[in-house]
């Protein structure tokens, strides 16, 4: 298989990938009854560490509680899972992916007489949009899908299902040659990525895209904290796409994307048309605190030694 994951944690076992297996008949594969996390170690002096792990394992309870899952296993029983994972793998840099899920039940559309299920796997993975996105900065394009409105789909919750809607619009951005896609809301107005939040800066006013059907980003809100470093003052603002055009920076920001600079938008270059300035320094102080060099951040880092 293309993912080498080696030993994964599932149901309380750590088991190779070879023998995580799972039932056909999980409710969670045929009606997208899950929720994940997607999380990073990052190589430090002090070895490997996981970034802000108390945030995501807090997001997967809540995205649990959202789809009415509960989780079969405390917060401090994930974060050691999640920990061990890390460790007896031997990773010094890893993505690491949570998932609880709907078991094999019955599969009538009712998730609450099906067992919950949960794994935690993790792997190398590198830049999420390719090295030459953070060089450049990303080009990006304006889905034709709308990102679900909240009595939709519960876009609060990290769960399977919601993320057909993301996975459309990445799909089709890919396919047109564009790197990413920016989801607009069934208004019109800038929600997020398909798996990233979005900044812009206008001269020295940096803005974060605030909205009621994103996804509450660790990532973001460690970004929050930067800002606040460089002296920059970060204000949330519901924004169209033509304000987005006419910014002189943007950037998204994720667990698995970090801070991506983007290029262009619907082929209109941003700024300069290369990955912008504040954000390269934005960029450069995030992988600092993640990989320990900045002592200030070190609450966030739980080391797996
Ligand atoms: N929005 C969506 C839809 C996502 O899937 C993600 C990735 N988890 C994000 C935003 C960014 O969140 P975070 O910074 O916590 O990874």
């Amino acid at each position: 298989s293309g993912i080498q994951a080696g030993l994964i944690w599932l149901n309380g076992k750590m088991v190779p990938q070879e023998e995580a297996r799972i039932s056909v008949l999980a409710h969670a594969l045929h009606y997208g009854s899950s929720v994940f996390e997607g999380i990073r170690a990052y190589a430090t002096e002090k070895g490997a560490a996981v970034f802000r792990l108390q945030e995501h394992t807090e997001r997967l309870f809540n995205s649990a509680k959202i789809i009415r899952m509960p989780i079969p296993y405390s917060a401090d029983e994930i974060n050691a899972a999640v920990k061990a994972v890390v460790k007896d793998n031997g990773y010094d840099a890893c993505y690491i992916r949570p998932l609880a899920f709907r078991g094999g039940e019955s599969l009538g559309l009712n998730p609450l007489p099906c067992p919950v299920e949960v794994m935690v796997a993790a792997w190398k993975w590198g830049t999420y949009l390719g090295d030459e996105a953070i060089e450049k900065g990303a080009k990006v394009v304006t889905s034709s899908w709308a990102r679900s409105p909240g009595n939709v789909l519960p876009t609060k919750s990290k769960a399977g299902g919601n993320y057909i809607n993301s996975s459309l619009a990445k799909a089709d951005a890919i396919s047109a040659g564009f790197d990413e896609a920016i989801m607009l809301d069934k208004e019109g107005y800038v929600s997020e990525g398909s798996g990233e939040n979005i900044f812009f800066l206008k001269g020295k006013k940096m803005y974060a895209i605030a909205h009621s059907v994103t996804l509450t980003g660790i990532t973001r809100d460690s970004i929050f904290h930067v800002a606040r470093d460089m002296g920059l003052e970060v204000q949330e603002v519901m924004a169209t796409r033509d304000e987005l055009y006419t910014a002189d920076e943007v950037f998204m920001t994720g667990t698995a994307a970090e801070v991506s600079p983007i290029s262009s938008i619907d082929f209109r270059e941003i700024g300069s048309g290369r990955a912008g300035e504040i954000t390269r320094e934005i960029r450069g102080r995030y992988m600092d605190i993640v990989t320990g060099k900045n002592p200030r951040y070190d609450h966030w880092l739980t080391y797996v030694e």
